[in-house]
């Protein structure tokens, strides 16, 4: 037992940080979002209307690609990515274990295997060199994940997938973090032959479920507009009769009139949402530089990330406690951290698909990492609860 005098945890009866839970993440709705979702919800179309052309239009113009696709979640984008990458049985697609689980799983939808490739130790990123020591001739896409909003390395892996034993590669970014980073001078949606985006309420900007894939190829942008339509040609849709023609098997992944509104209306305010964040995790990293207990993300020379959330890496060889340990103290305090991801080969359901993998890397790090409170509505005053919380806890905590 310490004998050094700290405050009492909230945990053990104390007195918390904050008398409500400070979320990780939480959407920011404005009355001009408001207004724009009671406008499509008076308007003629609350599906397949204009809205949601005009909310592609934005976003494709905001991000520098040549085409955006919308579709009804994220995960949706992913199987629309993976089908139009020509994905099938008896393909494999490379990709990071630390992801939502969405990201692997998009690939089996599409029939192939997952292999999974480690990451850097200091940004999390997948590893390019690992992903080299991972293709096969079988393989057909790198599915790169942009962890907390930093862009991966798309120029490493573009070289890595030159080195693919069976021939040209895929590369396709899983932005659902990243939406307005910038990566040497290149802005997500550009990086990649396609880029897939979530608008789920926790991510950069909303329409309730929801998330689109950029692309400059007019091929596979083609491809995903049948694909989200139940394999319906587009070019019939404009016939004024009754006529259609599916000439392959595609799914209902639309995008509704009512999310297009909101996400049009919210995409107006990217820029201050990211504006916001970039200020939060300049004043996190002001504050806990150099901190005892904790290490900070590595960002990347000529990288201006998007910032989806603050990750922290405990020193757990300073605490006499596991990460759940420090987690609940700080939960207790009322402060909402989270933790992201569980790495996706140690879910039930990867353990028996593919036994016996391991990723040292991404072990060792899942086993140390936080994800602390980050969104646009957070003021100041909130980073400092943020700080205060994780000073008293990993000192009560602390080896010394
Ligand atoms: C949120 C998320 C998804 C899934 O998006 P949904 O819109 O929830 O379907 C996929 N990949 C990553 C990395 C995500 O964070």
């Amino acid at each position: 037992m310490t004998t050094r005098r700290h405050a009492r945890l909230a945990l053990d009866g104390g007195r918390p940080v904050r008398a409500t839970l400070l979320p990780y993440a939480r959407q920011q709705i404005s009355d001009e979002d408001v207004a724009a979702v009671a406008a499509a919800l008076r308007s003629d179309w609350l599906t397949t209307g204009p809205g949601v052309p005009r909310f592609e239009a934005s976003l494709a113009a905001a991000t520098g690609a040549r085409h955006a696709v919308a579709f009804s979640s994220g995960t949706a984008a992913l199987h629309g990515a993976m089908v139009a990458a020509g994905l099938g049985p008896g393909d494999e697609a490379i990709t990071t274990p630390l992801t939502f689980v969405a990201t692997a799983n998009a690939v089996l939808y599409a029939g192939a295997e997952v292999r999974f490739a480690d990451v850097d130790a200091g940004n999390l990123l997948i590893d390019p060199a690992k992903v080299v020591a991972a293709l096969t001739p079988r393989t057909r896409a790198i599915v790169a994940v942009d962890y907390a909003g930093h862009p991966a390395d798309y120029e490493s892996l573009r070289r890595a997938a030159g080195r693919a034993p069976g021939g040209p590669l895929t590369i396709i970014a899983d932005a659902s973090h990243s939406l307005g980073a910038v990566r040497d001078g290149r802005h997500v949606g550009t990086m990649a032959d396609m880029t897939t985006l979530s608008f789920h309420p926790a991510k950069l900007l909303t329409t309730g479920e929801g998330g689109a894939v950029l692309t400059d190829q007019d091929d596979l942008a083609a491809c995903l507009r049948r694909f989200r339509n139940h394999g319906i040609a587009t070019e019939l849709a404009a016939r004024m009769d009754w006529t259609y023609a599916m000439v392959e098997l595609g799914y209902n992944y639309r995008l509704t009139d009512i999310g297009a509104a909101l996400g049009s209306s919210q995409l107006a305010r990217l820029d201050e949402f990211l504006a916001r964040r970039r200020d939060l995790a300049v004043s996190y990293a002001a504050n806990l530089a150099g901190h005892r207990y904790l290490d900070l993300p590595t960002v990347e020379a000529g990288t201006n990330p998007a910032w989806h959330f603050l990750f922290v890496q405990l020193r757990l060889d300073r605490l006499t406690v596991d990460r759940g340990g420090v987690y609940r103290a700080l939960r207790a305090e009322g402060i909402g951290v989270n933790v992201h991801y569980i790495p996706v080969h140690q879910h039930p359901f990867y353990r028996e698909r593919y036994p016996g993998s391991a990723f040292p890397v991404v072990d060792a790090a899942y086993d140390r990492l936080l994800t602390l409170p980050l969104f646009a509505g957070m003021t100041s005053a909130d980073v400092g609860d943020v700080v205060a919380a994780l000073d008293k806890v990993t000192r009560a905590y602390g080896t010394d």
